[in-house]
């Protein structure tokens, strides 16, 4: 796959093939650990906290089934933003709420070329993936949250003198 492919590819649909067909290639340059597959990046984050909801991410087989019924009893439904019961599925599998997933920051649709790139992904679990791509202002509204927190940590340790 060279470069100059992806940079003229821009159908949305031929991204996610070309994503989804890579995920046992190793791709992904980890400084640490040099070439990784997506699948190896997931598995390295499984265990590690959300970034977004602070929740531990879940990773491998113990985290999914092929039975809905089984999925309900471990937990794994939970409500979607505008209220409606969910799990997250792939194909036959329904998976934990915070099964680990990568997350583009810059979309892989609109920028291709960066698709595999370490510096523009991002492991999040999958319940706040949904919730990102429902909502465009997710992102950020986290930003405003991560801007108040600094505002006032910078204010405790530099109280206005007056
Ligand atoms: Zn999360």
């Amino acid at each position: 796959m060279s470069k100059v492919r992806l940079d003229t590819l821009y159908d949305a649909s031929e991204i996610r093939d070309i994503w989804e067909n890579n995920q046992t290639v190793p791709c992904i340059k980890d400084p640490k650990e040099g070439l990784i597959t997506p699948n190896m990046y997931r598995a390295n984050k499984g265990s590690k906290p959300c970034p977004y909801c602070g929740q531990k991410m879940v990773h491998g087989r113990q985290y999914y089934t092929k039975s809905k019924t089984e999925a309900i009893s471990r937990g794994y439904q939970y409500k979607t933003v505008d209220g409606k019961p969910y799990i997250n599925q792939a194909g036959s599998l329904y998976f934990h709420q915070h099964y680990v997933t990568i997350d583009h920051k810059l979309n892989k649709a609109r920028f291709p070329e960066k698709m595999f790139d370490y510096d523009n992904l991002e492991a999040i679990c999958w319940r706040c993936n949904n919730q990102k791509s429902d909502n465009l202002m997710f992102e950020l509204e986290h930003k405003l949250e991560h801007l108040r927190s600094l505002k006032e940590s910078v204010f405790r340790r530099y109280p206005n003198p007056h």
